[in-house]
This record gives C-alpha cells, sequence and structure tokens, in this order.
C-alpha cells in the first residue's frame, strides 16, 4: 500500500478531441462509450486535467514507419482510397481526419507520461488511450496508432525501464513488437487465447529474441475463463515479475472487454477481478517504481453496464480511495434510455459485480479455471527467477505484500542509480558458508541476485538463511561488499533434492572466473552425502538492467554446470518446449567416500 495517498486522483486525461476517433456508427469502438464513462466518473470526483491534442508527426516516428504516417495522411484526406497499410478494412475503416484523431490519442498518453516524468503526477489515466494493435506499418484491430507503445518509447528515452501490463482480452501484439528486441521493456500480456480470438498470436513460446529473451511473456486464456482463473493468473504473475525486472515505471492497458458481458470475446472475467487487478497494479508501481504508473483504457463494448465501471475502478484504485459500493442513481436515470435502445440495460447498481457476474459456474468454466492457474504456473517457471519462486513457495519473502523492507524513499528518477555497477578488488574473497548474523552485517551490491532491487534481495536472502529449509549460501566479498553469490536450499518438499536457486556476480567482477570460483566453492562446503544436486535455468535467469544475449547466456550456464560434473540436458516440458534453450543441470549426491 502506498504511504502517501494520491491527493486528487490520477491525472484523468480526456478533452473535447477525445471522441473525435469515431469509425463511424456501425463500429463497435465508438465514442459513445465516453459519454457514461465520463459522466459516471464525475460521479466519483474523477475530473479532466488533461485534454489530449495531436502528436506530431516525429513524435509518432518512434513506433512508426515514416510511409504508414503518410498513409494514414492520405486516408484522412481522401477516405475513398482503395485499401492499403491495415486501414480500408472493416476493422479500421478510413475516416476524414483520422490522422488527427489517431495522433490525438497518441498524444494524450505522451502528455500523461511526460506529467509523470517530471514528477507533476504520480498516476496518470488515459481511458482513451490503449491502441495496442497498431503496427509499426499498419493499422489493426481498431488501432491507427499505438498510443501505448509509443508511450513506453518516450520512457525509454528517457532512461527508464518499463514494465507493461495488457489487461485487455485481445493479446497485445503491436505493443510486444514494437518493443520485443529491448530488455528494457517488459510485456505482460493477459489475454483469450489466439486459437480462438483475434489477433491469433500471444503464445507462451514469444520470449523475445536475443538480449530481451525473456522481456516478453504471454498468457493465452482459454475462452470461458471466469475472474477466478483470470485473477489468480494475475495475482501469480504480476508481483514476482515486477520484482524480478524493477520497473521504474509501470504501463498498463485495461481493456473492459474480458468482462463476461463483452459481446466481442469469451472470457467471464468480472469488474470486482478488474478492481483487484488494477489495485495490484497501483501497489507494485509504488513498491518497485517510486509510484510512476501510467494506466490506459482499451477494449471494452458493453458500454453501459460495464466501460464505465471498469474505468472508475482504475481511476479509483490510483487514489487510493475505497471503491463506494452504489451507483450514482442520477447517473441510472441519465443513461437508462440510451443503453436500453443499445440493449445493454439496465445500468448496474453497484461498481462491483457479483460473483462469476451473477452466473452460474459451467463445468467448462470451471475446468478453463483451472486451466488458467497451470497455464500462469507454466509462465511464471519459465519467466520469474528460481530464488523468487523458490522464496514465495516456501514463506521466506512475499513480492506482493513485502513492507519488511525499508522504504526507498522519495529518491524520483534517482531510483535508476540503483542499476549502477560498483567498483570491484582484483580478486574478492570467498567465504563458503555465510550465515544469517554474518549476511546481517553484509551489503549485498547491485545486480547480484534477484530481485532486482538489491534491498530487497538482501532481505529475501536474509528469510532464507534464518529459515529450516537447508540454505546454503556461499558469498564473494570486497570487504563488506557482496558482489557475488550462490544459493541453495534443500527443504524437506522438495524430497532429498537441493536446488541451486541463484549464482551471480557484480557486473564490475565478472569475467573474471568469479562464478565458477563460487559454484566451485559452494559445492565443496555441502556435506559430502547431502542431496542430489539441480538447477533449472531459463530465460528468466539473466541480469534484467544488462542481458546477456540469450545464446551467450545458455552457453555460459551449460559451460558452468559441466565444469562442476553436472550432467546438463533440455529442460523438461513444458518448460523445454516453451523455453528451447532451458537447461536442467542435475549431479547425484556424492557417496561418502
Ligand atoms: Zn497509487
Amino acid at each position: 500500500m502506498p504511504d502517501v495517498a494520491q491527493r486528487d486522483g490520477p491525472l484523468l486525461v480526456f478533452g473535447p478531441r477525445s471522441t473525435s476517433y469515431d469509425f463511424g456508427p456501425a463500429h463497435p469502438l465508438t465514442p459513445r462509450r465516453f459519454g457514461p464513462a465520463i459522466d459516471l466518473l464525475a460521479t466519483i470526483g474523477a475530473v479532466p486535467g488533461l485534454a489530449p491534442e495531436p502528436a506530431a508527426d516525429e513524435e509518432l516516428r518512434p513506433c512508426h514507419t515514416e510511409e504508414y504516417i503518410a498513409a494514414v495522411r492520405r486516408f484522412s484526406d481522401d477516405p475513398s482510397r482503395l485499401p492499403e497499410a491495415g486501414i480500408g478494412s472493416s476493422d479500421n475503416p478510413a475516416f476524414r481526419g483520422m490522422h488527427d484523431a489517431g495522433a490525438m490519442v497518441a498524444g494524450g498518453s505522451l502528455r500523461a507520461l511526460e506529467a509523470i516524468l517530471r514528477g507533476d503526477v504520480e498516476h496518470a489515466f488515459h481511458p482513451g488511450g490503449g491502441l495496442h494493435h497498431a503496427m509499426p506499418d499498419r493499422a489493426s484491430g481498431f488501432c491507427i496508432y499505438n498510443d501505448p507503445a509509443l508511450a513506453i518509447a518516450r520512457a525509454r528515452r528517457a532512461g527508464l525501464r518499463v514494465l507493461y501490463l495488457d489487461f485487455d482480452v485481445h493479446h497485445g501484439d503491436g505493443v510486444e513488437a514494437i518493443h520485443r528486441d529491448d530488455p528494457g521493456v517488459l510485456t505482460v500480456s493477459f489475454h483469450e487465447s489466439g486459437r480462438t480470438l483475434f489477433p491469433g498470436t500471444g503464445w507462451l513460446d514469444e520470449l523475445g529474441e536475443g538480449p530481451a529473451a525473456g522481456t516478453v511473456l504471454n498468457v493465452p486464456l482459454d475462452a470461458g475463463t471466469g475472474e477466478v482463473g483470470w485473477l489468480a493468473a494475475v495475482r501469480l504473475l504480476v508481483p514476482e515479475l515486477a520484482a524480478a525486472f524493477g520497473p521504474d515505471i509501470v504501463v498498463s492497458q485495461h481493456g473492459a472487454d474480458a468482462h463476461a458481458w463483452d459481446p466481442l470475446a469469451q472470457l467471464r472475467v468480472t469488474t470486482t477481478a478488474m478492481a483487484a487487478a488494477a489495485r495490484l497494479v497501483d501497489g507494485i508501481a509504488h513498491l518497485w517504481s517510486s509510484g510512476r504508473w501510467l494506466a490506459t483504457g482499451g477494449g471494452g463494448y458493453d458500454i453501459y453496464r460495464v466501460v464505465p465501471r471498469a474505468w472508475s475502478l482504475v481511476w479509483l484504485a490510483g487514489a487510493h480511495r475505497e471503491t463506494p459500493e452504489r451507483i450514482d442513481e442520477g447517473w441510472r436515470d441519465r443513461w437508462a434510455a440510451e443503453a436500453s435502445r443499445f440493449r445493454q440495460a439496465p445500468p448496474p447498481e453497484r461498481f462491483l459485480d457479483e460473483p462469476n457476474a451473477g452466473e452460474a459456474v459451467s463445468a467448462v468454466g470451471a475446468t478453463a479455471d483451472e486451466r488458467a492457474v497451470a497455464i500462469a504456473g507454466v509462465v511464471r517457471s519459465v519467466g520469474v527467477p528460481a530464488l523468487i519462486r523458490a522464496a514465495a513457495e516456501l514463506g521466506w519473502w512475499d513480492a506482493e505484500a513485502d513492507l519488511r523492507r525499508p522504504p526507498r524513499g522519495g529518491d524520483g528518477l534517482g531510483a535508476i542509480a540503483r542499476g549502477n555497477a560498483v567498483p570491484v578488488a582484483d580478486r574478492p574473497a570467498i567465504l563458503e558458508h555465510v550465515t544469517a548474523g554474518t549476511w546481517a552485517r553484509l551489503a549485498l551490491a547491485p545486480r547480484v541476485i534477484s530481485p532486482a532491487d538489491p534491498d530487497a534481495a538482501q532481505v529475501l536472502v536474509e528469510a532464507a538463511l534464518r529459515s529450516t529449509d537447508g540454505v546454503s549460501l556461499t558469498a564473494a566479498l570486497d570487504g563488506t561488499l557482496v558482489v557475488g553469490a550462490c544459493l541453495s536450499a534443500a527443504p524437506a518438499a522438495w524430497a532429498g533434492t537441493r536446488r541451486i536457486l541463484a549464482l551471480g556476480v557484480a557486473p564490475e567482477a565478472r569475467r573474471r572466473g568469479l562464478g565458477r570460483r563460487l559454484l566451485a566453492a559452494h559445492l565443496d562446503g555441502l556435506r559430502p552425502g547431502d542431496n542430489d544436486l539441480e538447477a533449472l535455468v531459463t530465460v528468466a535467469e539473466r541480469d534484467p538492467f544488462e542481458p546477456l544475449s540469450r545464446d551467450v547466456r545458455a552457453v555460459l550456464a551449460r559451460r558452468l554446470f559441466v565444469g562442476v560434473g553436472f550432467d546438463v540436458g533440455r529442460a523438461a516440458d513444458p518448460v523445454g518446449r516453451i523455453d528451447p534453450d532451458a537447461i536442467l543441470a542435475r549431479r547425484p549426491a556424492l557417496s561418502e567416500a
């Protein structure tokens, strides 16, 4: 929970031009949705504070090609042209002024992001934004210019590392495509599977390539997945991924189309679950990103019963205010007739839905919910570092409610400095067995092991050492500074197996064989007859600040473990199928000879 209340709530981005993004009366993404939604926001005290204006062409170029921008401008002047660049289809029909309309949405998200960068506000919410399907060179899925991708690019130019969370029912394919090669952007999309829904992508094995491998994660859910499975997947992944990555800012897309009543998709999420997700995002923004959070809207086609509530709940999360129980009577009266005319009636009485949106859970739904948890579990095995996973499973540390950590305080953009390297002696001393008492007198250097924040890692390791889970820690020391660490555990739950959970070296101490020395010393320090040893190394095991290329990482991990007598093979499925470079290293217990 944030320690300082946001006095007036998130900066709300809406203005006279917001309704100009209009593909026509028959199109599902209609600006009619702003009427009931902005009105409901007003009833809870959310007043627009930033009116979007079109972004300049040069502001669109970081994510879109010159040719595409020129094509949009041609359609903007003459909507009757032959289709090209994704424009002129039924999804993305041409309309007069479409360049300015698309650029206006981008401008809203860019100006909001800049207000956060300046420190004018902690949080901003642009309900008209979230056009996450737009590609560098074509329109797609009702999206002309990709405002979340552009906002992310703007944050990157300011030197910030970005966590992008996409809750729209459709895969956030455009944002992923635009940023998948950038290791400083982690994109995570929760969506209905591409088997049953547009855009047909967002699979488990889309992980990013090269140094960015591991910075693309997708959670494709079966049609029929309800709030239970959806929210469980979100809760399982978001806090741990945020802790591992250590973003400087969070950008999130809150499409309301995962709702049970949405006419275009087949998930069965509720406003209750959407509110919980938004509050989770607010919490991690405060925990890891000094509060910096840009939220956008997205899809959502039940525009009287769902969209106004979903948007209000995002704003309330950012305002750190309780959700009112009942919806204002006056609002319901004002929109009842129109809602009825469009067959999305009656306007709801409460912000939060009945469990499962008031429907019985079908057998199909229950199965889909179970599958959602299993799918999220696989994503976690591939995408979350082993140390953070073990810490959660063994109760050492909770990535969502880590309040034991000393507060970092108002360090503003200076937080980026935690990614800085430290000078290190030529040959650090190795301490084979570090006890909890010793650990308390040491300081962990940045970028040695997960989580990304060394203060959090320090707390996690201390809890591990105080546990009864057979934790063994070997450290490389420069004075009292820990510049390398190897940590393993052998809790009863792992039935005779000791897992190596972390092996890392600070940037300035790398490329000197210190990792090899640490691992060898760690193994020497284990009792003869100790357990079988095992290490699973996936794309998650990387320096999140400056990762090596995926293939180099795989080669180094293999060499390291082979060098100390492990058998190294491909990780078992499903991890191995999704992350083919993942390795499982094993060594049987050495008998007492
Ligand atoms: Zn907040």
